[in-house]
Order: C-alpha cells, then sequence, then structure tokens
C-alpha cells in the first residue's frame, strides 16, 4: 500500500513515520509512505502557502493553487482510491474506516493547518473528510499519523505476529481482554489462576469472557452497534 502525505509542515511527520512498525512495514515493502511539502508546489519566491480569508476573519487560509498543482501531479503518476482530507468536522475515525482503508492501494491525505483549507479543495478534490476526534488539533499533521499508523499496522504480514492485530480492541466490536506476563506473582498481585493453567480452550472461553464483560461495562455502545 502507498500513503502520500501532503503537508506545509513536513518535520511534524519525520519521527511517528519512521520508527517501530510504520518502520519496518516500510522496510518489508508492506507500505511506502512519501511526504510532500506543499511549498515545493508554489510558484512564488516567497513558496507561500496560505492567504487571507475573503470576507475579512482574523487568521489565515491555505490556498488552492500548490494543494491542486501536488494532487494533479500524484494522480498523473498513478491512480488513487480515497484523497483525504483531515478534518474535526469530518466523519469520525474508527477501527471499521481503518481496516477499510488498509484494503487500498495508494491514498492520499491532505493535511490542513491555520484555519483550514480554501473550500474549493473539500468541494472539487477531496473525496473522504475524516476528524480523529471532536477536539480541533493546530494541524493534520497527527491527524494523518493517526491514519497511517492505525492502517498500515494491519496490512496483512506488517506486524509480525498477524494474529496480534487481530486480537486488538475493536476488532468485532469488542475491547481486548487484559494481558499479563511474568512474574505471576508480584507485590501479592496474582495474575488470573486460568492464564497459568495450560489449558487453552478454557484460557480462550476466559478471554472471549473478559471481552464481552469489558465492552458492556466500559463501552456499551459498540455491543449495541453490532
Ligand atoms: N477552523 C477549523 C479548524 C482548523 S484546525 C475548524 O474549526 O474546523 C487546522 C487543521 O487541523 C484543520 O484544517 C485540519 O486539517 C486539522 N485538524 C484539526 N482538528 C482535527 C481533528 N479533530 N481531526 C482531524 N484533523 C484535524
Amino acid at each position: 500500500m502507498r500513503i502520500d502525505i501532503i503537508t506545509v509542515v513536513p518535520e511534524l511527520l519525520a519521527s511517528p513515520l519512521n520508527e517501530s512498525i510504520l518502520k519496518r512495514a516500510q522496510e518489508s515493502g508492506h507500505a511506502e509512505i512519501y511526504v510532500h511539502n506543499l511549498r515545493d508546489y508554489t510558484d512564488d519566491k516567497r513558496r507561500t502557502v496560505d492567504d487571507y480569508p475573503f470576507g475579512g476573519e482574523a487568521g489565515m487560509v491555505m490556498k488552492i493553487e500548490p494543494v491542486y498543482r501536488c494532487i494533479e501531479k500524484l494522480k498523473s503518476e498513478r491512480d488513487y482510491d480515497e484523497i483525504i482530507f483531515t478534518s474535526p468536522d469530518g466523519i469520525t475515525y474508527n477501527q471499521h474506516e481503518a481496516n477499510r482503508l488498509s484494503l487500498m492501494k495508494n491514498i492520499i491525505i491532505l493535511c490542513g493547518h491555520y484555519k483550514g483549507v480554501d473550500y474549493r479543495i473539500r468541494e472539487h478534490l477531496i473525496t473522504r473528510e475524516i476528524s480523529i476526534g471532536d477536539y480541533v488539533l493546530t494541524g493534520g499533521e497527527l491527524a494523518a499519523c493517526v491514519i497511517a499508523d492505525s492502517v498500515v499496522r494491519i496490512i496483512p504480514g506488517a506486524i509480525g505476529d498477524e494474529a496480534s492485530a487481530l486480537t486488538d480492541c475493536f476488532q468485532d466490536n469488542l475491547l481486548a481482554p487484559p494481558v499479563y506476563t511474568r512474574p505471576a506473582e508480584f507485590n501479592g498481585w496474582r495474575v488470573p489462576e486460568v492464564l497459568l493453567s495450560g489449558n487453552f480452550a478454557e484460557i480462550e472461553r476466559w478471554q472471549e469472557e473478559q471481552a464481552f464483560e469489558r465492552t458492556q461495562t466500559l463501552r456499551p455502545d459498540l455491543i449495541a452497534d453490532k
């Protein structure tokens, strides 16, 4: 899978995209992630990417021309399944959407900044608008990292132990059961006996019960959604 991220602050993306699973997925060829600096698509000496809003409000707005040039260039090189804009008024991101995106071949993520982007970009160039939650960030870069991370880790083969991604929270609309590691007792606090029993059928049943109970207590809305 290929992800192209368009931003005015490429530095913000460097570390999250180049460590841990995202790094390994790129090294093993499961994912390609490219960051494009919007200033490279400007045509003035000052490399201007923003301008004052019509109507005279406070704040700056991202200009349409550099975004158009960048998206058109990428589109001339390959087909894109989705051109995403990160936005607090988009659909709320969740595991279902991550699963859907992970099946795609090529996606673009445009990160907004300042007051946002010229609305014509959203009307004419964007195919999907995604919010990572009901709060406002300074820019879309952190949201793009959240999307890239959650999508890449479920590409088959990207995580060494594939079963691990499938037993995460929200796969199946259930929260994950608790996990423990050695020592079996610390400070008098014991790991649940069943996990030490070696009886895998019992262990699986216990994990299912725990997942269901935790979901019912902490996120009953997930069970109602099923
Ligand atoms: N004035 C805008 C907010 C601009 S914040 C409004 O009220 O809607 C600047 C940029 O940060 C946005 O264009 C968007 O790309 C990004 N952003 C902010 N909050 C976000 C969120 N919750 N999810 C995804 N992107 C977000």
